[in-house]
């Protein structure tokens, strides 16, 4: 059977301007240019996952406004299945972004759907017992999370957790996780050396990974030299291309060397999930490599 990863996580529009200089309080500028893009963690994360070639589920909420198609069409662009997306009356999660001359930017999120994501159906459930690997971020409520994790702990489901946007973590999601996600920033606020969890994987930018299964020692994961452009979506690039490869039944020092590879590539083009590498690519990227060496 192939490789199956569901994610459970947020979809969002993203609204993004470029402006010179970002108004302060009470001022108006205007923008020289917008953009309407498909984006939100779980939508990221998801696309990562499939393009790096698992079968993937992803279980979210759009609105019942014209934004929701953008993201019913993006997903069965990938090749995934929209009917897990459910319909909610009211908004699409929104993110309001205004980037300026010096890639500064601001970021008002609006939930909308996404904070209406509580809990799963059995219908739900079972999507997550039957993957091979389960995937949550925090841009929907910890109840679902909770939901999912404990549901994937009891049917042997992998749990891949990228506690992002970060925030405390109640023990019952953090006691299902077998694999926490976490840049500098959330490994410090999270202080995740004292957390007992199998496995945590850091990234550190442009320094790569590093990665500790708990009572072993730590692995690092060098950075793949490259020209960054825009770094928007290699943490869930990252998160999605390491699910895949658990998911196929790579161990977890392989599947981040991998991962590593992708998230690299992504930040060598503009845009989130325009930026997402195939598993073609990245195959290309690692046998140029191993020619160079
Ligand atoms: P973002 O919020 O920008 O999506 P993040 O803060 O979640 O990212 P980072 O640790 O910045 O996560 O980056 C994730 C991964 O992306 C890194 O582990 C690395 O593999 C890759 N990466 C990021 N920046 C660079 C870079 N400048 N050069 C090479 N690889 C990079």
């Amino acid at each position: 059977m192939s490789a199956q990863v569901v994610i459970v996580g947020s979809a969002n529009v993203d609204l993004v301007t470029r402006v010179e200089r970002i108004p302060g309080p009470g001022e108006t500028v205007t923008s020289e240019s917008f953009n309407v893009f498909a984006g939100g963690k779980g939508l990221n994360q998801a696309i990562a996952s499939r393009r790096a070639g698992a079968v993937t589920a992803l279980i979210a909420a759009v609105g019942s406004d014209d934004y929701a198609r953008v993201l019913v069409d993006t997903v069965r662009h990938e090749g995934m299945d929209d009917a897990l997306l459910r319909r909610e009356p009211g908004t699409t999660g929104t993110a309001f972004v205004t980037t300026d001359a010096t890639g500064e930017n601001n970021i008002v999120i609006v939930p909308g759907a996404n904070g209406l994501l509580n809990r799963l159906t059995e219908s739900e459930r079972d999507q997550v017992r039957e993957a091979d690997v389960l995937v949550c971020q925090l841009e929907v409520p910890n109840s679902v999370v909770e939901d999912a994790v404990t549901t994937a702990r009891e049917a042997g489901t992998t749990v891949v957790l990228n506690p992002t946007p970060v925030r405390t973590v109640p023990a019952a999601i953090l006691a299902a996780v077998d694999v926490l996600i976490v840049n500098e920033h959330e490994a410090d606020q999270l202080r995740v050396e004292e957390l007992r969890v199998p496995c945590v994987v850091t990234t550190l930018g442009s320094k790569g990974a590093t990665l500790q299964i708990r009572g072993e020692r730590t692995v690092r994961v060098p950075a793949r030299k490259t020209i960054a452009l825009d770094t928007t979506g290699a943490g869930d690039t990252f998160v999605g291309a390491f699910a895949a490869e658990i998911a196929r039944g790579v161990g977890y020092a392989q599947a981040a060397t991998r991962a590593n590879v992708a998230a690299s590539l992504s930040v060598e083009e503009h845009g989130a999930v325009p930026s997402i590498p195939t598993r073609q690519a990245v195959d290309e990227a690692l046998g140029l490599e191993r020619v160079e060496n």
